[in-house]
């Protein structure tokens, strides 16, 4: 129960094990276009630029910047926790401007900030924000913050590497234009593979660089030479077979589920988990309305020492719970309920661990 990578069920790791075939057989390509189906429905996009890259989240997030910016072009970033920042970083490494919009940490992206940096620079050609905030457990407002880009003539990019699958996503109706995802978080697939899609609109900007794409790896018009379909395949890396395999199969199992049901799930056990928490005495650090039901984010009591409770659960329950990362290092604890550990048993596990251990400090 920590904020990723989260339990992986049993029927995936069995669909990892699975013989390893070569990566341009007939049959792994017909799982490829069957891969990309399933993304496109946990995505809910018609996006045919909708692939898994062969890295973890930091590569999706670096695909959707070096494709998009190119050097000079502005970028508005926005910054509540961790992963915003990371997103300045890359855009500064691709020679671009980033002007950030700052949100206090716990607090959601600010959409009437936003949109003072928008009207500030008509110059941006970006918007850039986290949709789930796994530093501090905030839910920012996608719909609002992609339609205010399209109003600018900004293309989104979106990073939803902890909201894939755990709260409600809409590629298609809220017009992001590039979205990056983890396969570790509410996918409860293996780590190691990065879900991206880019729009029509998108992959225009892209066919249109005045300097071709940076990395040779992560450069989308190459990439989609191998992932697009008809059986037409060109050898451009040798794709982590078992992973796309487990990747496959979580994705099968979202939608068995229904995607509907997968988010009222995580919401759901995310309501029990915040009852029992506050019966314990323990605050949110995130306001209620803007509270991520994958990532729950408490601060830890007066008293109680951080790092041995944690050692404890872990030692005496096998239960894992996340320290506070950045600002929130030392006086947070992160509970992930994320895909496969969305459940009633993981959630009483902890609250009886949680309340055991807390009266020893
Ligand atoms: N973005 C967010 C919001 C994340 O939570 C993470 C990882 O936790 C990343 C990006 C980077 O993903 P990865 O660790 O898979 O590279």
């Amino acid at each position: 129960m920590g904020p990723g990578p989260s339990d992986v069920s049993p029927q995936v790791l069995a669909a990892q094990a699975r013989p390893t075939i070569g990566h341009l057989d007939p049959l792994f390509v017909g799982m490829m276009d069957e891969l990309k189906q399933l993304l496109q429905y946990a995505f809910q996009t018609n996006n045919a630029m909708t692939i898994a890259v062969s890295a973890p989240g930091s590569a999706g997030m670096e695909t959707c910047f070096v494709n998009l910016v190119e050097p000079g072009d502005t970028v508005i970033v926005c910054r509540n926790g961790v992963f915003g920042e990371r997103m300045r970083q890359n855009v500064e490494r691709c020679g671009g401007k980033a002007v950030c919009v700052d949100n206090a940490w716990g607090e959601p992206v600010c959409p009437t900030r936003v949109e003072q940096a928008l009207k500030q620079h008509p110059e941006a050609r970006f918007l850039a924000f986290v949709h789930a905030e796994t530093s501090t457990g905030a839910l920012s407002d996608a719909k609002t913050l992609c339609a205010l880009a399209r109003q600018y003539h900004c293309l989104s990019i979106v990073d939803a590497v902890t909201s894939l699958g755990g709260v409600e996503l809409r590629v298609d109706d809220w017009g992001i234009d590039a979205i990056y995802s983890g396969s570790q978080k509410c996918l409860s697939c293996v780590p190691g593979l990065s879900p991206v899609s880019f729009s029509e609109r998108a992959v225009a900007v892209i066919k249109q660089r005045n300097s071709p794409v940076q990395s040779w790896f992560l450069d989308q018009s190459l990439v989609m030479g191998y992932w697009s379909g008809q059986g037409k395949r060109s050898y451009h890396h040798t794709a982590p077979v078992n992973s796309l395999y487990a990747l496959h199969e979580a994705l099968r199992l979202l939608a068995a589920e229904g995607l509907q049901q997968a988010w009222q799930r995580h919401k759901d056990m995310h309501q029990l988990l915040a009852k029992g928490l506050q019966q314990l005495g323990l605050d949110f650090v995130v306001a209620e309305p803007y509270r991520l039901p994958q990532l729950n984010t408490v601060y830890i009591p007066n008293g109680v020492d951080d790092a041995a409770l944690r050692s404890r659960l872990l030692n005496l329950y096998n239960l894992e719970i996340g320290a506070g990362l950045g600002e929130l290092a030392g006086k947070a604890w992160r509970f992930g309920l994320m895909g496969y550990g969305a459940r009633r048993e993981n959630v009483s596990i902890c609250l009886q661990a949680l309340s055991e251990q807390l009266q020893q400090g």
